[in-house]
């Protein structure tokens, strides 16, 4: 990938071997703090110091990559808080919790199983594929709905904490902050005590958390106290569960996928690192390139979704370097900017005739010079979602994922990485509409693809390769992990509870995967994961199985 994630991999491999040569000394000042509490339990100083020593091993295991230390620190760390307040330990139980801790920590050095060089196998996979599960604070006192719109949001890979009584929210959230809050308008406290008690919440923790109202009402009034209160949904009783969730993830998603890949071409490597670096920082993606000569391998790869150029360079003109982008039909509608300092106005017809969009006269302020390309890419960001996403699910169509499954496996050859391809098929899926109507059909589609997309990894890209069948590209993955992965999604999708206007059922699928190593021409890859596929069927559908 790009130089500045090769750059933080080092940094967080070396900062990890800190970890790891530290992790003896720490564990030693657990122990003495331990010893010293048992020692004299009227001594309030080792139990803040033992409380100081968890709580940053709490934090910082878990993120190296040892798990089960960070877990168990945390357990303890809680364990120790109502005695850290003053409470009076019974000499018993001090001195179990100082076995239990003891015990644990003088054999964690022997039981970690992870490799010096790296995270261990099953725990980055873990975190690299489900990421924390996101936190959501439900807090409604209606039981019943409380319990559909938590078990859908489980589903998704939420983790989801209802809060019956309003007054509990605002400790709640100063302990642990949510991702989103999703709370009732009204409480017995007051008609508008939800939109009130968000609004003392936010003041005094000082931050804005995304909040989303529900509510029986849908007046006007209601309404328009939860757009004055900054909540970024509204939904009436009872609740439409997808819909909520898609709202949840779209306001989780929102700001992940600002990231337009923005290609800046100059012959002077020392503006375009200047302009690189504004744009990087305001989010975007850059990717710099000095020789024009290696367009159209970059395009391919790199897929820009703008590109910002000179109008003078030595080997060809920028006019002409449009004229040689625009000549491939993929490219007719990626915006193309010219950068320069070029003020006569007949260049600029002539630039414009070959294709260029907008002109930036340099020097530029920084803030228009993101603004005008944020608006530019943002734009032919949703023209191409219209042209290469299926309507119904969102995902990419059929054209769009084979051409995508080409340009990763051009990328993966360069790079010599594994890729994977998954073939996905729900099972027995003309029976499902037949049973319960092509409405409901068409919603376990959108489930799907949306479980797909939220429990996968970023860079894997998900695709509906036709009316029940969805293919996933995994690059970088082996044909093994993906398998594992898939098998977890397949899981999860079987327990998904599916609704049709009065019935509930579930929906399975069968998978097939296979990965480069089989073979590199992308056709043949759908072929051999499209055949292992049938195998799933053919023994029983419901698994994944490896071409
Ligand atoms: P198998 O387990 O062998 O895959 O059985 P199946 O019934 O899923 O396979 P078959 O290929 O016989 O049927 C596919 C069904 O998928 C038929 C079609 O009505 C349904 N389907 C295809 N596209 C859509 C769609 O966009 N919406 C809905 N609701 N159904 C669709
Ligand atoms: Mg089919
Ligand atoms: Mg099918």
């Amino acid at each position: 990938m790009s130089d500045k994630n090769d750059s933080l991999q080092e940094k967080l491999r070396a900062l990890e071997a800190v970890f790891l040569q530290k992790l003896p000394s720490k564990i030693d000042e657990i122990t003495d703090a331990l010893f010293r509490m048992q020692k004299d339990p009227a001594d309030k100083e080792p139990i803040v110091e033992l409380h100081r020593h968890l709580h940053t091993m709490a934090g910082s295991a878990g993120t190296f990559g040892f798990a089960d230390l960070g877990t168990q620190a945390r357990v303890f760390e809680g364990k120790l808080k109502p005695y850290l307040e003053g409470a009076a330990w019974p000499a018993a139980e001090l001195q179990s919790y100082v076995n239990e801790v003891h015990d644990f920590f003088s054999t964690a050095l022997l039981r970690q199983d992870k490799p010096i060089n790296g995270i261990a196998e099953t725990t980055q996979e873990k975190e690299k594929y489900m990421g924390d599960p996101r936190l959501i604070y439900l807090v409604d006192e209606d039981e019943l709905q409380n319990k559909a719109i938590t078990a859908q949001l489980e589903h998704f890979g939420y983790e989801v904490v209802l809060i019956q009584h309003l007054k509990s929210m605002a400790v709640a959230v100063g302990t642990r902050r949510p991702d989103v809050i999703v709370i009732e308008l009204s409480f017995p406290e007051g008609k508008i005590a939800g939109v009130e008690e968000i609004a003392r919440v936010e003041q005094i923790e000082r931050l804005r958390i995304p909040t989303i109202f529900v509510s029986k009402s849908n007046s006007f009034e209601s309404r328009l106290l939860a757009v004055r209160a900054n909540g970024d949904g509204y939904f009436t009783k009872p609740v439409d569960v997808v819909a909520l969730t898609e709202r949840i993830d779209a306001i989780l998603t929102h700001d992940e996928s600002k990231g337009y890949r923005i290609l800046i071409i100059d012959d002077d490597t020392v503006t375009s690192k200047y302009y690189g670096a504004i744009l990087r920082d305001a989010g975007m993606n850059v990717r710099l390139l000095n020789d024009p000569t290696e367009i159209l391998s970059v395009m391919t790869d790199f897929r820009p979704e703008l590109l910002l150029m000179d109008i003078y360079m030595p080997v060809c003109s920028g006019v002409e370097l449009s004229r040689i982008i625009r000549q491939d039909n993929s490219y007719v509608d990626v915006p193309i900017v010219f950068l320069s300092s070029e003020d006569d106005l007949s260049k600029q017809l002539e630039a414009v005739r070959a294709g260029a969009d907008d002109f930036i006269t340099k020097p530029v302020a920084s803030e228009y010079l993101i603004s005008s390309l944020a608006t530019r890419a943002e734009r032919y960001r949703s023209l191409r979602a219209l042209i290469m996403r299926d309507g119904l699910t969102g995902l990419y169509n059929h054209t769009a994922i084979k051409e995508q499954l080409a340009s990763e496996i051009l990328q993966a050859g360069r790079n010599g990485s594994p890729l994977a391809l998954a073939m996905i098929d729900l099972d027995n899926f003309k029976q499902i509409n037949d049973s319960y109507g092509h409405p409901a059909g068409d919603q376990v589609l959108r489930t799907l693809a949306r479980l797909l997309r939220q429990r996968l990894r970023r860079s894997d890209i998900v695709g509906r390769y036709g009316g029940e069948e969805f293919a996933v590209i995994f690059p970088d993955t082996t044909a093994t992990i993906a398998r594992r992965v898939l098998d977890q999604v397949r899981i999860a999708f079987a327990k998904i509870q599916q609704h049709s206007e009065e019935l509930s059922f579930s929906v399975t699928f069968s998978g097939g995967v296979a990965d480069l190593e089989l073979t590199t021409d992308a056709d043949e890859l759908f072929d051999v994961a499209d055949a292992a596929m049938y195998v799933s069927k053919q023994s029983g559908r419901n698994r994944i199985t490896l071409a």
